[in-house]
């Protein structure tokens, strides 16, 4: 991999690459190694206007609402061809900019174009509903239509699928965007803008104002406040979350909020052991922690706690933790001084409320790498009911299947979740008595059916992104009564 000098981005808006209209600009710096690896343009509430204008232009008069079906097709295949075509450049920049490591960014680069596919089919296969036989002189149709001008909120963990699992869909369904990407890790969202245009997409559909962490929520603010955009789909913390639907109440606009999670992973003593303890720890170490369906929560039956714990922390000294370029590192740096500052605070917290099962931590606050950690806590404590967004275990024992669900329900959070067993019934029972969004049996985050729909409950959000219900958050429906004479 190439290392490419710190390049100068802009802001895409109507098709035109443009600096920010003060000429402000902000700096990204590797969490790995401190250098400046790109300077974007900072973009605020004037620019954030400047991009809904153009989105609401392309959208009320331009052709890409009325495009026909095969045309989007032909794009959106067009565009997962170029990214695959291009994922050198893709992973250099969420390499370099997020710390995250080279084959988790290279297999979110490949999720990324599977999406763009899954949508062009969905595009192709998109259909609504007629009545005809309720009553003879009458027909009733419903229509599905785009919902119109869609801003976009990412969060920085996922900076290249995070913003695919809500532009494909909303290309799919015709609408155009605009795209505040974090500051973290900005470049995916900006080399998307450049190929996007390549594939064909028209000027104005797609739209991206960069901002630094102050201006962001600014930016923020006004795409989701503002009247001329439809609908506002933010990825990010749950406080984040609600101030956005609060703004977005201004013109009664359709949310979705995909939010934070504290997700219990159940092993049960008839499970298979062996599996469960190296997922366990893949389960709360990808992507270093920084990940909302983490498994963070692991709760396993008393009969085989000491046994099983045992088992999850011989495997942590699997992980490979140091420099995300290199191709054999699984846990890069977490992504800013901030966040490993936040992330020790709560190892800090781990250590007064429970007893540290891993060894003493090896944490760099230089690169802000940090090695797994792992603590027995009571479900009451903050280290199990608060997200640490970092590579740190809560271990919890449960009694019985009762006791089981109970535990793993209280929280405020209902992302995901894991049970591990050989009893088909006792599995059945269990996803059917957890309230979260997603659920996996016998594996955590690696079924490779990645194209269901993915959402929370409670505090973890509402609405679904991937799958047809990711497509139906973009869509109006619009029923048309005929009578007949
Ligand atoms: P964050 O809430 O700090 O920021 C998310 C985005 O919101 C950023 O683009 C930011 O600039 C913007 N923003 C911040 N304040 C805002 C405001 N007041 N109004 C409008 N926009 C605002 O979150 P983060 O640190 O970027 O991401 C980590 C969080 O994201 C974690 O809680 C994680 O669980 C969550 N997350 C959830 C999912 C999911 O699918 N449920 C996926 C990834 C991340």
């Amino acid at each position: 991999m190439t290392t490419i000098a710190a390049p100068r981005f802009t802001l895409t808006i109507a098709g035109n690459g443009v600096p920010s209209h003060t000429g402000e600009t902000f700096t990204r710096i590797s969490p790995f190694d401190g250098t400046v690896v790109g300077e974007y343009a900072n973009a605020d509430a004037v620019d954030a206007e400047s991009a809904i204008d153009a989105a609401r232009v392309a959208f009320d008069s331009g052709a890409w609402p009325t495009t026909p079906a095969r045309t989007r097709y032909d794009v959106l295949t067009a565009i997962a061809r170029l990214i695959r075509e291009n994922k050198d450049e893709f992973a250099e920049r969420m390499v370099s900019e997020s710390g995250k490591p080279l084959s988790t960014a290279l297999g979110e680069i490949g999720g990324a174009a599977n999406t763009f596919e899954y949508y062009a089919g969905a595009a192709l296969a998109s259909e609504g509903s007629a009545i005809s036989e309720r009553r003879p002189n009458a027909l009733g149709l419903v229509l599905r239509e785009p919902v119109g001008v869609a801003a976009f909120i990412p969060a920085w963990n996922f900076p290249l699928l995070g913003v695919v699992n809500k532009l494909a869909p909303a290309l799919a369904a015709g609408c155009t965007v605009v795209v505040k990407p974090s500051h973290m890790c900005s470049g995916p969202t900006v080399l998307l803008a450049k190929y996007l245009a390549d594939a064909g997409l028209p000027a104005g559909v797609f739209n991206v104002v960069t901002s630094d962490r102050d201006r962001g929520a600014v930016v923020g603010q006004v795409l989701a406040a503002s009247t001329k955009v439809d609908k506002v789909a933010f990825t990010g913390s749950t406080s984040s979350g609600q101030a956005v639907m609060r703004a977005a109440a201004e013109n009664t606009k359709r949310v979705s909020l995909e939010l934070g999670g504290k997700s219990a992973n159940i092993v049960f003593a008839d499970a298979d052991l062996e599996k469960a303890a190296a997922t366990a720890v893949a389960a709360f170490c990808y992507n270093s922690g920084q990940q909302c369906s983490a498994g963070s929560r692991l709760l396993v039956q008393r009969s085989i706690y000491t046994e099983f714990l045992d088992m999850v922390v011989s495997r942590v000294d699997d992980q490979v933790v140091g420099d995300p370029s290199e191709p054999a590192t699984t846990m890069g740096p977490l992504i800013s001084p901030e966040q490993f500052a936040r992330v020790t605070e709560y190892i800090a917290i781990g250590s007064r409320e429970g007893r540290r099962a891993t060894g003493e931590s090896d944490a760099n606050p230089a690169n802000n790498l940090l090695r797994p950690t792992i603590f027995e806590v009571a479900n009451s404590t903050r280290l199990a009911q608060e997200e640490v967004f970092g590579p740190v275990l809560a271990v919890i024992p449960f009694e019985d299947e009762a006791d089981a669900i109970r535990i793993a329900n209280d929280t405020r959070y209902g992302l995901a979740g894991g049970v591990w067993t050989t009893d088909i019934n006792r599995a059945f029972r269990v996803i059917k008595a957890i309230r979260t969004g997603k659920m996996f049996v016998n594996c955590y985050n690696s079924s490779g059916l990645d194209d269901m729909p993915h959402g929370g409950y409670k505090d973890s959000g509402f609405g679904r992104e991937f799958g047809e219900a990711g497509l139906e958050e973009f869509l109006e429906l619009k029923t048309v009564q005929v009578l007949l004479s």
